[in-house]
């Protein structure tokens, strides 16, 4: 080789390794605009931004607002930054009557109801006992049952065990006394269920949700699950008589999912795109915890949210070949469901999307480690993205990965509980960034005076810069063949 060309390649060789190590805007990512939209979108005002809610719409309208100012163009319907949908609802009507003895209980104070079904029931209780102890060879057909709840190996050492628990107890106890023909199980709360009573008891208040065509948009179930207190032992062991009308309301109103993007450079790549996602919902106004009773959301997740605007801004700088596309969901604590419409009705050819990088909950815990989800197998559905977003980390932040929370045996299989799910069920390589777990989540405390704003600036850097990869790559990620989740 002629040492012309020797130092050409020499030259190609050092500009390559150059753009590898450091995307050209990276100084777009700010630590303090982080904070200050971190702070600004997890603010009181926003009432916690639950689903569905003026509070969700008006922080959506302030996302809107801020991809406008960063420079986004609108990619949702009609040209707008929206593409909004319907969430529907089921849950209990305020009419709804239960009675003990003729003595009406006051609906979640003295009396939940943990599973639905509209009812209207009169007689006498068999009671069964404890549940571990229970006599199964009662008849309990067409006859309304009661025992005394018992966790019994039920694994509490989760995230959101209230929530969890009451499920867990149904499951273990109570599904085989339906199948055996009881028309209302009623459980008597041992101390676990007391004390995650409130808790729980505002779950089931809210109802469930769902999207059209969704396995939740009815009600199925015929049989309806109560909840009492443990005073109420006594007289529901002792021949009593409950009265159930159960109502429930079946509603639909909006959602919306905000929706921009940032055109690529290259004539045909800019047709394709790596899809950043986060959600813009959080928990709304729940149970008071220390006096406050907004439950912010900041890292869960406008963490996240924040990231992706500070992406945006880097890709506006210096736009890469393909185009970047910006998806925060709405109502993904409702069950992925902003996720689940997009995916289902993308306003880009679902075949453009390149890569779904999402993220959630990426501003807590240990500053030097983090996890990467979509890695493992079975989670794993394209070893050139995660190979893409490893680099980026190896490059960039030099995060230490956890590696045990993208097992399928993890038992809080938080794979299944973020937005890129949908997505990779449908065969787009996907990945979901998080900093994990904290006691904070889901509760007032996850508000913004708790972020650690430098490791949230780390984190963006990395997704930022594995996108620079994706949307610069010669060759779009590969899915792996024989992709298939363990649910
Ligand atoms: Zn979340």
């Amino acid at each position: 080789m002629k040492p012309f060309f020797l130092l050409l390649s020499l030259i190609g060789m050092i500009s390559v390794t150059a753009q590898t190590s450091a995307p050209p805007a990276l100084n777009a990512i700010r630590q303090g605009d982080l904070k200050k939209d971190l702070y600004e979108l997890a603010d009181a005002k926003f009432r916690g931004r639950s689903a569905g809610t003026l509070d969700e719409l008006n922080a959506s309208m302030w996302l809107a607002d801020r991809f406008r100012e960063i420079g986004l163009k609108p990619a949702g319907d009609n040209g707008t930054f929206f593409q909004f949908f319907n969430l529907w609802r089921n849950r209990i009507a305020d009419q709804s009557l239960i009675a003990v003895n003729g003595k009406k209980l006051e609906l979640w104070k003295e009396a939940a109801i943990s599973q639905m079904a509209n009812t209207n029931i009169e007689g006498p209780v068999v009671y069964l006992g404890n549940a571990l102890s229970m006599n199964t060879s009662i008849d309990v057909k067409g006859k309304i049952v009661a025992l005394e709840a018992a966790p019994d190996g039920i694994n509490m050492n989760v995230s959101l065990p209230t929530w969890r628990y009451t499920r867990n107890i149904m499951t273990k106890y109570g599904n085989a006394l339906v199948n055996r023909g009881a028309i209302a199980v009623i459980f008597i709360a041992d101390a676990t269920a007391e004390k995650g009573w409130a808790d729980a008891a505002e779950n089931f208040k809210r109802g469930n949700y769902d999207i059209e065509g969704g396995p939740n948009v009815w009600v199925n179930t015929t049989v309806p699950v109560l909840w009492l207190h443990a005073d109420m032992k006594n007289t529901i062991s002792s021949n009593a008589v409950l009265k159930a009308n159960i109502v429930i309301e079946h509603f639909a109103y909006p959602s919306v999912n905000i929706i921009g993007k940032i055109e690529g450079t290259d004539q045909d790549l800019s047709k394709e795109y790596v899809l950043y996602s986060g959600h813009q919902d959080a928990h709304g106004i729940r149970n008071p915890i220390n006096g406050d009773s907004i439950y912010y959301g900041a890292d869960d997740n406008a963490s996240v949210d924040v990231a992706i605007m500070a992406s945006a801004r880097a890709f506006k700088l210096k736009p890469a070949k393909r185009s970047m596309l910006v998806v925060i969901h709405g109502a993904e604590e409702r069950g992925l469901l902003g996720s689940r419409w997009y995916s289902a009705h993308p306003t880009v050819p679902a075949n453009s999307i390149v890569a779904v990088l999402n993220g959630d909950m990426i501003g807590r815990n240990h500053p030097d480690s983090a996890a990467l989800l979509g890695v493992q197998s079975p989670h794993r559905n394209s070893s050139e993205l995660v190979k893409m977003a490893l680099d980026a980390n190896t490059d960039g932040p030099k995060f230490k990965l956890d590696t045990l929370w993208d097992k399928p045996t993890h038992p809080e299989g938080w794979y299944f509980r973020s937005d890129h799910l949908p997505y990779a069920r449908l065969g787009i390589p996907s990945l979901m960034y998080s900093t994990l777990l904290h006691p904070d989540y889901h509760t007032p405390l996850d508000n913004a005076a708790n972020i650690d704003y430098a490791k949230l600036k780390k984190m963006a850097e990395w997704m930022y810069r594995t996108g620079w990869k994706v949307a610069n790559a010669t060759k779009r990620p590969a899915t792996d063949p024989g992709f298939k989740l363990e649910r």
